[in-house]
């Protein structure tokens, strides 16, 4: 099924992501955590994409395993270390397996990377042109409520987002976020822009106090005092750390979803346990 038909059902929508091994020798592990997290019946569930791309062929085998389990996959692609020929073949290789939906990205500049040729792409919205060539699949697109770490301003931002989900990007998954307040003046400012896709609204539990630099590293994301209280008082405990992540992420989310935000995307990062503790803290809230 296209996550562009799952977004317009006028429900709650809870997805969850998982990201494939290093190993091939690691694949049973994860497709066994997929086989845990299908329990509790995400909307869909998304498989994220090696920046090197050297290994496209697990994201493939953990979508097709996600498909397995009767959920709906969510392949994510980046294109930034990628020739034109090899984006190809994976998306004859996702066709086959029958996956419709990619999320599509230019993938982190890794230090000293000097683009190759005019073979390679540069951004996400060429590899959303190419998608839309290749065939019939719903596309997915990046975005960020605290700016891209490399844009210069908000403008400069706003504006390529417009340039990328007028090439035929389908919604939007954010990059994760702390303080609901820095989502909804991103999501009115996408209003006021014409960006007019689905939003999905990317929350990350943090569970242990070593994934916060990681976080920050990653998205530059800022942390609001409530959580560094959190962190303060609990970050040296991992079981009290881990309960007060997951409580803090089912606030967020339940917060979301009073501000009118329909579609959210959990960072479950292979963690079955954290995605069924949140979904058991909203079981009535989603259905209401
Ligand atoms: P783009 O949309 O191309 O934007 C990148 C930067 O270029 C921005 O600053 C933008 O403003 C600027 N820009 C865009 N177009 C132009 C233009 N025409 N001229 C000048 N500047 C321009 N990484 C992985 O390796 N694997 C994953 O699976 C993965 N999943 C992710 C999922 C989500 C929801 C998010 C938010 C990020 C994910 N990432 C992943 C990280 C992502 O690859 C990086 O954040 C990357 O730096 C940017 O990717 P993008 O697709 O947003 O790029």
């Amino acid at each position: 099924m296209k996550i562009s038909d799952i977004l317009k059902n006028n429900k709650v929508n809870v997805s969850f992501e998982v990201f494939p091994p290093k190993e091939w020798s690691k694949i049973e592990t994860t497709k066994a955590v997929v086989c845990e997290m299908a329990k509790s019946s995400p909307a869909f569930m998304s498989v994220t994409y090696g920046a090197a791309g050297t290994t496209s062929g697990f994201t493939t085998e953990i979508a097709a395993e996600i498909k397995n389990n009767g959920i709906t996959p969510l392949s994510h692609l980046t294109c930034l270390t990628s020739s034109k020929n090899k984006i190809d073949t994976v998306l004859n290789e996702l066709e086959e397996n029958g996956i419709e939906n990619i999320l599509a990205l230019r993938g982190d500049i890794p230090q000293g990377f000097v683009f190759p040729d005019e073979q390679h792409f540069h951004y996400a919205y060429e590899l959303v042109n190419t998608i839309r060539e290749h065939g019939d699949f719903c596309i997915g697109g990046a975005c960020y409520p605290e700016i891209h770490p490399e844009s210069a301003n908000r403008v400069e931002d706003f504006q390529h987002l417009k340039e990328k989900v007028d090439c035929g990007v389908d919604f939007l998954t954010t990059q994760m976020f702390f303080d609901n307040e820095i989502f909804y003046r991103f999501r009115e400012n996408c209003a006021i822009k014409g960006i007019d896709v689905p939003l999905i609204a990317g929350i990350m539990p943090i569970t242990n106090a070593n994934q916060i630099k990681r976080s920050v590293e990653l998205s530059g994301c800022a942390f609001p005092k409530k959580f560094m209280k959190i962190l303060e008082r609990f970050g040296e405990n991992p079981k009290a750390m881990k309960q007060a992540g997951i409580i803090y992420a089912t606030e967020q989310i339940i917060d979301l979803m009073a501000n009118g935000q329909n579609n959210i995307h959990i960072y479950t990062m292979n963690k079955p346990d954290v995605a069924e503790s949140i979904m058991k803290g909203l079981s009535e809230i989603i259905n209401e």
